[in-house]
């Protein structure tokens, strides 16, 4: 059995539980992560890739920038397909110079994990946290089991930093936290290939054949997405078939073919909107993903993971070494404004960019994607909450 005591038990080391421990070793306040994957596991996953402008300034602030800054690939503009036409989003032009950083999820975990462990750090890898007790009491302690040992941590708070479906929320009584959610009727079929981008931006194309991204992750690797029905299984596409459809759905008159190349990865992702609450039940504070999950349509999801971060460091360094307390009182509403906000903007992107079986809706989201690139207005909104939206 290994016994331990610290300030924060941080539970999960994907990108929140990562950065909210840098943040407290860099004020002095003792944390401990315990993560249920090996660490070649979590560097490896892939997933989001778009950090908004505001987040990108404050990982660099906070000393976690450099390779990001350096490898990154700064974006101004977006471009959305509909109707067989593109039509260019100008990002910068439209929120006073903001621009987007496409880097991998993976790379910003890599970072974050090289950090820690290069200044003495530790991450307990490959121990799944089981069960945390005492979260209305005066300490909180948090059991799993590692490859050899059971772990037991006594702590004074615990970062649920555990993703969706969690130990965390499941550990607090059903009464304590109200659940809203929705199901959309599609998934996405996302692939990584070794391909170089095609073009230099992204591109959100609504097909009549469904929905499709074209994104990138370095000058020699694409990460594109398809629209398919919720029913779809990863044996059902052929790298062939993946090819001919994101042809069909992402290419117009002028336009040029998709780069193929090598697919190293692929899965089917369904898309959900959760958002749980309230964020703090007594010693736990909920952050990331297990407190709330967008469809990656409006590139959010580890956006806002990093944004609750910000707010939670914050409180925990002000109640944990001045014991003032405001901050992590007001935590949850401070967050679930900004969360809503996400889940709105979310949801709008994903329902008009999604063809529907219905013609009324098809009717609908032609209309609002014309207004998003016709008027100055709604293309304003648009940029502003693609860009910033956790640092509006
Ligand atoms: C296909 C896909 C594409 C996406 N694209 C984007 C995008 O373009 N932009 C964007 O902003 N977001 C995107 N997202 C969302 C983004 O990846 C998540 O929002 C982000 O990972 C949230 O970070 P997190 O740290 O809260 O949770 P996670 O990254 O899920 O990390 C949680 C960690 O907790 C660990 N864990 C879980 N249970 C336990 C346990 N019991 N004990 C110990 N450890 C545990 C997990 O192994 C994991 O490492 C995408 C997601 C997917 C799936």
């Amino acid at each position: 059995m290994k016994d331990l005591r610290t300030q924060v038990a941080i539970v999960g080391a994907g990108p929140a539980g990562l950065l909210l421990g840098h943040l407290l070793r860099q004020h002095g306040v003792d944390n401990v992560i315990v993560e249920r994957r090996s660490r070649e596991y979590v560097e490896q996953r892939v997933r989001a890739g778009v950090i908004e402008f505001g987040i990108a300034n404050f990982l660099e602030e906070v000393g976690v920038g450099q390779r990001l800054r350096r490898e990154g690939l700064t974006h101004h503009g977006v471009e959305l397909r509909f109707d067989h036409q593109t039509h260019r989003v100008a990002l910068s032009d439209l929120t006073e110079g903001k621009t987007i950083t496409v880097y991998g999820q993976q790379e910003l975990v890599k970072d974050l994990i090289a950090l820690r462990l290069g200044d003495g750090g530790e991450i307990l890898f490959d121990v799944e946290v089981s069960e945390l007790d005492g979260l209305s009491g005066p300490q909180a302690v948090v059991r799993g089991k590692g490859l050899e040992d059971e772990v037991r941590i006594e702590c004074d708070y615990v970062a649920g930093c555990d993703g969706s479906f969690g130990v965390a929320t499941r550990s607090v009584p059903a009464s304590a936290l109200r659940r809203h959610e929705r199901t959309y009727p599609f998934s996405w079929l996302g692939i990584l290939a070794q391909a170089a981008p095609t073009t230099e931006e992204l591109i959100y194309a609504r097909h009549e054949r469904g929905f499709a991204l074209y994104s990138m992750r370095s000058p020699s690797v694409s990460r594109l997405y398809l629209g398919v029905p919720p029913t779809d299984t990863l044996e059902m596409w052929s790298d062939d078939r993946i090819w001919e459809e994101l042809n069909v759905r992402l290419t117009t008159e002028e336009s040029p073919k998709v780069n193929e190349g090598p697919i190293m990865e692929r899965s089917i992702t369904a898309m959900r909107s959760v958002v749980i609450e309230p964020m703090r039940c007594g010693r736990l504070l909920l952050a990331g993903d297990a407190s709330h999950i967008v469809p990656p349509t409006g590139a959010k999801g580890m956006n806002l993971a990093l944004g609750d971060i910000r707010v939670l460091a914050s409180a925990l360094v002000a109640q944990l070494l001045e014991g003032d307390e405001r901050l992590l009182d007001a935590y949850s509403a401070t967050c679930l404004e900004r969360v809503w906000r996400a889940e709105e903007f979310s949801n709008y992107m994903t329902q008009m960019l999604h063809p529907s079986d219905d013609d009324f809706e098809n009717g609908v989201q032609r209309a609002r994607l014309r207004q998003a690139v016709t008027t100055r207005e709604a293309a304003t909104v648009l940029a502003r909450n693609y860009c910033d939206l956790n640092g509006l």
